[in-house]
């Protein structure tokens, strides 16, 4: 990738409409009552999926996998408290007035306390998980002052002789008062990212003060730069900056040291020598908190393609962070999907000729692209910033010479996208779509293109191009911009090639017509509908629909004195159309050449340019159309999921067997995990 910590490219799934699934996964294992959507609430719909295939691993695979997500449900804690820093008590206070409330639970005032504990355990805490706002409950204080004194003691996490009243005096405005904390992460130009950014990597500090820590700290010249900062907290005390690292020993180290239990009861059962080497590393990263061993870690990680069960466990991407250095917890517990795979391999096998053939200048192209290992993987488990919210492809890792030197893994979650395209409504299409050739375009093509774009991105977008020598990594030269950038760059990578008659030549797509669809999915989600995401009066914030805003618009408005794609008008409604297929590809191109210009020669003023100009402001008339479009077809605009459990068979203590079972109450599993692996104090 080249870049930075975008990388494990959340790549999220964008609201993009799909019509009737004609996909890999879902020949198999589909119990017909098997119902994906349990809920909806607020602006989020509750999911389920399923794990085909798991019954016929192996026991020692199955026993394996069953240690590998205890370890990662045991870092679930951390997650919760990097998002801020009072996340942990807040949650243990909801999760007592859930368990323990005395007073009516049939009100409808209970209900609306429902529906915010339910957003919170979504969100991992009091900020939206994807627009970064605080949310507040839409009870009043009282109620909620009622509801906590109707809480027998014992379930609140009070500290040592605190009264309920002096409880509730410090709670009740960090929950209900929007002025306190506002922002997760702030990205807003102009602004102290770090001191108005509410997360919990910093404390009494300024962005001017973390620059230059780190500053004094980056060896430009370092041939295997370590990711600086990528575990701990920095604070001040007695006016000196300190490092908190969370490891075995350090901060966190209740909760690192569950994750370390359950990956050495793991070990013995890899399934290879190289993944054996390469979880013995992780655990050493925890022990020590050792960034250089993190970097042998994903060495070996990377050089770990044998096995079918993989893992990605750790301190990974760097969203949470306005100037990316600190990393959230998470965890993906998974096995190969040997058949989906065949299709990313084809791609991932085609990489040089891709390159080769990138509208790129042939200085920022790289020579040989290497080491691009490519699955698509059947998810088991998912914690800390990947849910109950999921990434749908994952490129790691994020340390750009690694990639550069050994490569990178890049996998699709096949069982995930599933169960997406099972619950995604044919009504969005029909009401957004601009003619009925779209809608069948999309419905023959959607799901399919909505892989091969994911595969592409993940497989040959992040993994293509050069940065110029003596320029440092995105993250310094780009800075807030970075994210963005690399998420356009594989995004216009995806948008060139989906159209492309090589992709039918190598038999992964049945026509030139499937690009198609991808266009007017793509451009009809970056003009129009993905702003149904946002509140009316904000702005576009988050780094994913930052940048599918910037190259809608961007291609839009390369176009317009060609009419390449045009607004439409019709009975009131806005649509999109596109006139010339064959131009707006050319516009990708040109737009791919600039923006791999921006980030081979790291120039910030032309990424914040662009960015600014395409990728932040809305349309104000637009969004108030689209959201009440949207609003006519009740449609969650995020969805998350709740896990599979696994569940151990035990004879004579010994585990003989692992079945799976399929919860089907959001409620229910928050509070379990909850109670299960709450290992971490109220404050950290
Ligand atoms: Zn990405």
């Amino acid at each position: 990738m080249n870049y930075i910590k975008p990388i494990f490219c959340l790549f999220f799934v964008s609201f993009l409409f799909i019509g009737q699934k004609e996909v890999y996964l879902q020949e198999k294992d589909k119990p017909a009552e098997f119902k994906v959507q349990t809920e909806q609430f607020a602006d989020l719909a509750v999911l389920r999926y399923r794990i085909p295939g798991f019954e016929s691993l192996t026991l020692k695979q199955k026993e394996f996998l069953y240690y590998l997500t205890q370890a990662a449900m045991s870092g679930r804690d951390i997650f919760y408290d990097q998002n801020f820093i009072y996340n942990l008590v807040i949650r243990r206070t909801l999760e007592g007035i859930v368990t323990g409330y005395k007073g009516d639970r049939s009100a409808a005032t209970y209900a609306d306390f429902m529906v915010y504990a339910k957003r919170f355990w979504f969100s991992n805490g009091i900020h939206h998980h994807y627009a970064e706002l605080k949310f507040v409950p839409s009870v009043s204080k009282e109620y909620f002052a009622d509801l906590v004194k109707n809480t027998p003691k014992k379930n609140l996490p009070l500290k040592k002789g605190q009264s309920v009243e002096a409880f509730l005096t410090f709670i009740t405005p960090v929950i209900f008062d929007p002025s306190i904390a506002p922002v997760k992460v702030n990205q807003a130009a102009g602004a102290d990212v770090i001191a108005t950014s509410a997360n919990n990597f910093y404390e009494g500090l300024t962005q001017k003060e973390v620059e230059e820590y780190y500053g004094k700290r980056f060896d430009k010249n370092a041939s295997e730069p370590i990711s600086l900062g990528l575990n701990s907290k920095l604070m001040k005390k007695n006016g000196k900056i300190i490092e908190k690292t969370w490891k075995v020993g350090g901060m966190y180290s209740a909760a690192i040291k569950q994750i370390v239990y359950w990956l050495e009861k793991a070990l013995p059962l890899s399934e290879t020598a190289q993944q054996k080497k390469s979880l013995s590393k992780l655990i050493e990263f925890y022990k020590t908190g050792s960034l250089k061993t993190f970097d042998e870690y994903s060495i070996e990680w990377v050089k770990d393609t044998e096995a079918l069960i993989d893992i990605t466990n750790g301190f990974i991407e760097t969203y949470g962070d306005p100037l990316n250095y600190k990393a959230t917890y998470e965890s993906v517990v998974s096995f190969k999907d040997l058949e989906a795979t065949k299709r990313i391999a084809a791609i991932s096998n085609n990489a040089q000729w891709f390159e080769d053939n990138s509208p790129i200048v042939k200085e920022h192209k790289k020579k040989e692209v290497k080491g691009i290992s490519a699955k698509v993987i059947t998810v088991v488990a998912e914690a800390g910033d990947c849910s109950p919210s999921t990434p749908i492809g994952i490129n790691l890792p994020n340390a750009t010479w690694i990639r550069k030197e050994y490569g990178s893994k890049s996998v699709n979650l096949g069982n995930i996208v599933h169960a997406y395209n099972e619950a995604t409504s044919e009504g969005a299409l029909k009401e957004f779509a601009g003619s009925q050739a779209e809608i069948d375009l999309i419905k023959k093509y959607g799901d399919l293109s909505d892989d091969l774009h994911t595969d592409m991105h993940e497989v040959i977008g992040h993994a293509s191009g050069q940065i110029n020598p003596g320029i440092g990594t995105p993250r310094e030269t780009l800075k807030n911009y970075a994210s963005t950038i690399e998420e356009a760059r594989a995004d216009l990578v995806a948008l060139y090639y989906v159209i492309d008659k090589k992709l039918v030549d190598i038999g992964v797509s049945p026509s030139t017509d499937l690009g198609k669809a991808e266009y007017y999915k793509y451009m009809r989600n970056g003009l129009m509908t993905q702003l149904m995401r946002i509140k009316p009066g904000e702005n576009v914030e988050e780094a994913h629909m930052r940048n599918r805003q910037m190259i809608a618009r961007w291609a839009y408005e390369k176009g317009k004195a060609e009419k390449v794609v045009e607004f439409v008008k019709r009975d009131g409604k806005t649509y999109i159309a596109i006139n010339d297929f064959a131009k707006l590809r050319t516009i990708f191109g040109e737009m791919l050449k600039e923006i791999q210009r921006v980030t081979s020669e790291g120039d910030f003023a032309a990424a914040q340019n662009l960015i600014e100009t395409y990728g932040v402001k809305v349309d104000k008339d637009l969004h108030k159309e689209v959201l009440e479009r949207f609003a006519k077809l009740n449609i969650a605009p995020y969805k998350g999921f709740i896990n599979p459990e696994l569940v151990p068979v035990l004879k004579n203590g010994k585990i003989v067997d692992v079945t799976v079972a399929y919860p089907d109450d959001f409620t229910t599993q928050m509070l379990e995990y909850g109670e299960k692996y709450s290992f971490l104090p109220n404050e950290n």
